[in-house]
């Protein structure tokens, strides 16, 4: 479907309901929870494998940036006032670049906007990156509201972090993450195996270590090449050669197996935890909930009265700036969402998670259950396959499912 650009005015005026528009939409929207994400787009240094929105810039002016998160904020709340605010997440980029005083500004702002969620119940996390001058930065984050930190460690090994042109060592590593625990109460490692070479055996170790420091929460990825990054040349020229499908399976079958052995259960396909410690920000975007997105290239899903939006902001960090500071907001475009377009984003979403989908929620947003909308003899035949279950009012991949996600979402939807 083409965009359209709209301003929070347009929005506030609410489009008459479309055909074939889910139900739901027409419900009351303002009992919905809310999250919200704020994109943070700078970075010391570019990873080689990353194709985030994320620069390096010679000089930021950290105030210009908390005026324009608040005045991107305040436009956007004009719409959404009255809705129960359940997270927010700095991410980015390497937020813990940014001044702690524009995250304070920002939870409370968000805060004042959303008063009855004002209190312990709001999860709030930032990303970091464990060199030291950040990690320094901890306590006045903390300080700031942030109550749950994300790491971004990826490997315990010295050579492979030299491979993914991380800018810390293993050691300076551990040190932030005994920091970062001594700081927030709730903190997540992330880490990225499925490397050139690796062994299950020496990521085991690696586990091992990272699970000693006792966790309730990983993020561990596969290393994907992704297209326009320094390593998508280098992996075409052969420079090297992420491991074969059959190993990356048993790569993940093991990493699986040892975090279920320490108690962290696989809730999601990357995404491991304790009891209690899923990701509550990340759980919104997963089980297809509202979220509001703030700052350069961020993305947003909202339902309002009458219409399923999904936003996307302006992605170059001068011109969301500029944008900002000309109308208050850096929207790029804004799209009607479509049943058929919800249906497809519920799926892909809701098969990562190890809750699966719940037939209600289904219903609720499509307005037809699972056999109204998926291909059911494909269905079947994943059923019978293994890789999909189909009991209690849900579907979920099962674990030989997850290895085949892509495709099951495919024959569902065909
Ligand atoms: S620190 Fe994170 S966001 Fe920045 S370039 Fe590296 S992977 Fe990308």
């Amino acid at each position: 479907m083409a965009a359209r650009n709209l301003t929070t005015q347009g929005l506030a005026a609410a489009d008459p309901p479309a055909p074939g528009r889910a139900p739901e939409i027409q419900e009351e929207t303002q009992a919905r929870p809310l999250a919200l994400y704020v994109h943070w787009p700078f970075c010391a240094s570019k990873c080689p494998y990353c194709d985030f929105n994320s620069h390096v810039a010679d000089s930021i002016d950290q105030d210009a940036w908390r005026r324009a998160y608040l005045a991107e904020l305040d436009a956007s709340a004009a719409v959404l006032a009255g809705r129960r605010l359940t997270s927010i997440f700095f991410g980015g980029g390497t937020p813990s670049l940014m001044d702690p005083d524009t995250a304070a500004a920002v939870i409370g702002r968000a805060r004042e906007i959303w008063p009855d969620n004002a209190g312990a119940a709001l999860e709030i996390t930032l990303e970091a990156n464990p060199n030291s001058a950040e990690a320094a930065r901890f306590e006045a984050f903390h300080a700031a509201g942030i109550n749950r930190l994300s790491l971004g460690i990826q490997a315990l090994d010295d050579s492979a972090l030299t491979f993914l042109g991380r800018t810390h060592s293993a050691a300076e590593a551990l040190k932030a993450l005994g920091r970062a625990k001594a700081h927030f109460p709730r903190v997540n490692a992330d880490m990225i195996y499925a490397r050139p070479g690796q062994t299950v055996a020496a990521w085991r170790d690696e586990l091992a270590r990272l699970l000693d420091e006792g966790l309730g929460h990983m993020s561990l990825y596969q290393l994907t090449i992704e297209r326009g990054t320094p390593f998508f040349a280098a992996h075409r020229h052969g420079d090297f050669a992420l491991p074969m499908e059959d190993d990356q399976a048993r790569l993940y079958q093991a990493t699986g197996d040892a975090l279920a052995q320490a108690g962290l259960t696989a809730y999601e396909v990357s995404s491991y935890a304790r009891p209690g410690e899923e990701c509550r920000h990340n759980l919104t975007y997963w089980r297809y909930g509202d979220f509001l997105g703030l700052g350069p290239g961020a993305h947003g899903r909202l339902t309002l009265p009458g219409a399923a939006l999904a936003t996307e902001n302006l992605r170059a960090p001068a011109d969301w700036l500029e944008a900002v500071g000309r109308c208050g907001r850096g929207l790029k475009a804004e799209t009607p969402l479509t049943v058929a377009d919800r249906i497809h984003e519920m799926v892909v979403m809701g098969l990562r998670l190890g809750e699966g989908i719940d037939a209600d929620d289904f219903r609720a947003v499509t307005g037809g259950g699972f056999a109204d909308h998926l291909n059911t003899v494909a269905m079947a035949r994943m059923v019978q396959a293994g890789y999909l279950s189909a009991d209690d009012g849900r579907i979920k991949a099962t674990l030989e499912g997850r290895l085949r996600l892509d495709a099951m979402i495919a024959a569902l939807l065909g």
